[in-house]
């Protein structure tokens, strides 16, 4: 048998924990990219102007830089340059010329402005590029391997889901995929439908469970994921 590769190495463990595991995968490279880039910043002129044709990071990146205890020098010298690069661009722009008011708004009839940044988040690229492997990794191991650790821990959020089923071209994977997120869903539709119930008055001398009272955390961490991605 050949060695299981690095993504599937990743899915089993980020399977250990509730909660998607996918969300768990970008989480984890996003950081560490991060953590990379504050390093670099310190260090690298190159690597700091190269973040200026993103003006930087997307706004949840960029607030996560100040997450990194001790990392607050690397966030400082990003931030110095991205606020320098701002201002260089604001001056250099221009005034809004032709088109009507609806029409600039849109983005038509005009230049594009100056102000725009050229790239996307360099975090939130590879944070995708990094759970759309992991995610093909997880269909292809999931009948029979994957499926029960998976339902396990609560199976995949909404927007991965819809990314799973729009890239599930296996009937059986896209069975399997529907019967398991039918059923976990199920199991928190009942407890939230158990706690509204024994908020009653009628019903309020039943105790509320742990479970009945986290199923609406569950809930919007399954319809939002837990994590910033790219969309
Ligand atoms: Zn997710
Ligand atoms: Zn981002």
């Amino acid at each position: 048998m050949s060695q299981p590769s690095y993504y599937y190495q990743e899915l089993q463990e980020m399977l250990q924990q509730p909660g998607c595991p996918i969300c768990h995968v970008g989480r984890k490279v996003a950081r560490s990219q991060l953590d990379a880039l504050l390093y670099d910043s310190v260090t690298d002129k190159e690597s700091r102007e190269k973040l200026a044709s993103s003006m930087g990071f997307c706004r949840a990146h960029s607030r996560e830089l100040l997450s990194f205890p001790g990392e607050r020098l690397g966030a400082t010298i990003i931030e110095w340059a991205l606020l320098r690069e701002a201002q260089r661009r604001l001056k250099a722009s221009a005034p809004a010329a032709g088109a009507s008011w609806r029409q600039r708004l849109r983005g038509q009839g005009a230049a594009a402005s100056s102000l725009a940044a050229d790239d996307p988040c360099p975090v939130c690229t590879h944070q995708a590029e990094i759970e759309s492997r992991s995610l093909r990794e997880l269909l292809e191991h999931l009948l029979g391997d994957l499926e029960r650790p998976l339902a396990a821990a609560g199976g995949l959020c909404w927007p991965h889901l819809e990314l799973a089923m729009r890239s599930a071209s296996d009937p059986r994977v896209h069975s399997a995929l529907v019967s398991l997120h039918d059923q976990v869903w199920q199991g928190w539709i009942d407890q939230m439908g158990e706690f509204i119930r024994k908020r009653d008055y009628r019903y309020s001398q039943e105790t509320i469970t742990d479970q009945e009272s986290a199923a609406v955390e569950r809930s919007i961490e399954a319809l939002t994921g837990l994590y910033p991605r790219a969309s």
